[in-house]
């Protein structure tokens, strides 16, 4: 299909022209085309230039209301569009819309760069900054002057030409090793799949696991069996196949990807890693761990390395009782225990000491009893609010359902929408977005949606979730009420616009309620005989949750350290041997154990080196630790009830990004996040 040219204006017919008159303005699904939104994401772009370009000419001295102001107002078409343009690539994907992606993402990183790196735009943003203290403004209004002056500051705006000029060839270089870290990274790890000639080999997996490594030979036109690799550092496999050396292929194989040969990330790595620290410094900051931390709640390197520290001694004191137990089962087969046996006796200790059948549990947790019985019954416990069918209003998709919210006070909030089968042109994994965001100052509320892909049921059979599944929907849906109970001025404040080390805290928090006893009892009975599910078989799951979390700790703790390591160098610094500093990086950090390696590598920490997460992969652990807390603050306070729901939600979730994340924490809190909940939570000793 060939391309119209790209439109400059809107005609009145596109339904995305205008913001959409359905409740809450829930984008009127049913009338949008893909064409539609391909015009409206250009109009947007230029209407979003000329309101920029109105900014700039303004010739009033720049204030708060004629710059910061006038910003939180422009691109609202843009907006509008993008927001349905990046659930249709996601949950509603086709040709047409890959094509258009391929058009518009060049010109969408474009035309940001062009609105970040405008000296005049900077200058008034600039102006206002320096004058925020003497403007009259609320702590809100200077936060939101501050948090567009960094945005302005990291994008290199504050840099004379020379600067810029010097940044945009960095970035470039960047961008481009980013792809060949990629690109050898997808090819070094087809390469290095593990062929078996003799079944008799695979001795351990499952017919449809030997069926698919047969599969994946015949793909490449050759006999036998391909054991092909997944990401982390561990593969699934390692858990079952009783052949040894075979592990131990498999094993060699995993952790030495894309290091040295024809695909070698190494040099790539250490490249990029020189190159972010020449980046840093020329911003301003002394590392690009600096640099990222500036703009989370971290906000300092050292705050990072604090908490890292107090985390690193309990994994490893864990893990090496975890390595006593399992090398005694491995003395009792007669050998000595090494990295590639560590997963194949953990699923043993798993299955002998705590026998839980997950699968068996499936039919106690029906998806419409869990997310009405369950997951809005915690929520109207908790925060009083309500969930209503509105069968009348449209989705995106058939599987999607519309429901409203309304307020304790049966005050309507917004709408939230679940669509949670997997289905073709719809990506994997679960998570939340919004289609409005809350603003008193847009005067919008929220509309907000989760998607899951959960495997659709045999026409007329009950849909039935794992365990895994109920706990996502919990934690999707713990982001969707961080959107819902969304109560700020300024779009760029609205529900989960936080720091992305702050972002999972909430969901993280909404997880606990699967298994609290009030919710459980309501929407765990068994699909055909009603019979709930029994006290015995939740602590049986609560137990065997705790094996391994020593192990599991210890590899993500260890990646953390290496990407900290990578992204501390000076930047007179170029790292000739890759090799030799992540072995040196690993112990200098307490965290080298050779029956634990990192969960990555530096030659295939594609978060990393090909994706948004350098210096950040630390942000799970540090959501986490707030998480925890918070839970043991539940649980002092009586746990599934009103006023401790008030709570969070009133001096925490409906804040959003409008006041420093740490101190919402600690008005909720009413001290500084403990690690101790963390630890107990993994059963971790605390270190000795
Ligand atoms: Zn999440």
């Amino acid at each position: 299909m060939t391309s119209s040219p790209a439109p400059a204006s809107l005609p009145a017919s596109n339904p995305l022209a205008a913001p959409s008159q359905l409740p809450y303005q829930l984008p009127p699904f049913a009338e949008i085309t893909p064409e539609h939104v391909r015009e409206a994401l250009f109009a947007g772009m230029a209407e979003h230039r000329a309101e920029i370009a109105g900014i700039i000419a303004d010739p009033a001295e720049p204030t708060f209301d004629n710059t910061v102001v006038a910003l939180e107002r422009s691109g609202e078409l843009l907006a509008r569009a993008e927001r349905v343009f990046y659930n249709l690539t996601s949950a509603v994907s086709s040709d047409r819309i890959r094509e258009i992606e391929r058009e518009f993402s060049p010109l969408a990183a474009a035309h940001e760069d062009a609105l970040r790196l405008d000296p005049a735009l900077f200058a008034r943003v600039d102006a206002v900054f320096t004058g925020r203290h003497d403007a009259g403004l609320d702590s809100e209004q200077v936060r939101l002057v501050e948090r567009y002056h960094l945005d302005f500051v990291l994008s290199g705006a504050a840099l004379d030409e020379a600067g810029r000029e010097r940044l945009r060839e960095l970035n470039l270089r960047l961008a481009e090793l980013s792809t060949t870290f990629d690109q050898n990274l997808q090819q070094a790890t087809e390469a290095a799949a593990v062929a078996v000639d003799d079944a008799a080999e695979l001795d351990g997996l499952s017919e449809g696991e030997i069926a698919g490594a047969a599969g994946a030979a015949a793909e490449r036109g050759r006999d036998g069996y391909l054991l092909t690799l997944v990401l982390p550092s561990g593969q699934p496999a390692l858990a079952k196949l009783r052949n040894r050396d075979l592990r131990r292929r498999l094993y060699e194989a995993s952790v030495s990807r894309a290091s040295g040969g024809e695909h070698d990330n190494g040099p790539v790595a250490a490249e990029m890693a020189h190159l972010r620290a020449v980046r840093a410094r020329l911003l301003g900051f002394d590392t690009h761990a600096d640099l990222i931390a500036a703009d989370q709640t971290a906000k300092t390197s050292a705050a990072v390395d604090a908490l890292l520290g107090e985390l690193v001694a309990p994994a490893l004191a864990n893990a090496k009782a975890e390595a006593e137990v399992l090398g005694e089962l491995a003395a009792a087969d007669g050998i000595e225990l090494a990295a590639w046996d560590w997963a194949f006796y953990s699923e043993r200790v798993r299955a002998e000491r705590y026998a839980v059948d997950s699968a068996a549990l499936r039919p106690w947790f029906e998806l419409d009893r869990v997310l009405v019985d369950g997951v809005f019954r915690a929520a109207e416990l908790l925060y009083g609010y309500t969930f209503t069918p509105r069968p009348d209003l449209v989705g995106y998709s058939a599987d999607t359902r519309v429901w409203e919210v309304s307020g304790p006070d049966g005050r309507p909030v917004g709408l939230y929408l679940g669509d949670f089968y997997a289905r073709e042109g719809k990506r994997g994994g679960a998570w939340m977005s919004s289609f409005v965001t809350q603003s008193a100052l847009l005067e919008t509320r929220p509309v907000v949606f989760n998607n899951l892909n959960v495997t659709r049921p045999a026409a007329g059979q009950p849909t039935l979730l794992t365990l895994s599944e109920v706990t996502t929907l919990f934690h999707e849906f713990g982001h969707a009420l961080h959107g819902l109970f969304s109560d700020v001025t300024y779009p760029r404040f609205s529900g989960t616009a936080v720091p992305r080390d702050f972002v999972e805290f909430p969901s993280q928090v909404n997880e606990m309620w699967a298994l609290w006893p009030e919710v459980l009892t309501h929407y765990a009975t068994h699909v055909q005989t009603g019979e709930p599910l029994s006290p015995d078989t939740v602590r049986a799951i609560e137990a065997a949750a705790l094996w391994g979390e020593g192990f599991a700790t210890l590899e993500y703790l260890a990646a953390t350290l290496l990407d900290q390591a990578w992204h501390r160098l000076d930047p007179d610094t170029v790292v000739a041997d890759p090799q030799a500093f992540e072995a040196q990086a690993l112990q200098a950090a307490g965290v080298a154990f050779d029956l634990v390696p990192p969960r990555y590598r530096t030659t295939y920490f594609q978060h990393v080196f090909a994706g948004g997460y350098s210096a950040g992969y630390y942000s799970y652990i540090w959501s986490e630790v707030l998480d925890a807390d918070t839970v043991e603050w539940f649980k002092e306070n009586g746990g599934l009830r009103r006023d401790n729901g008030d709570v969070f939600r009133s001096r925490l979730l409906s804040r959003g990004g409008s006041v420093d994340a740490l101190g919402a924490f600690r008005a909720v809190r009413g001290r500084d996040a403990d690690t101790g909940p963390l630890l107990r939570r993994r059963g971790l000793a605390p270190a000795a």
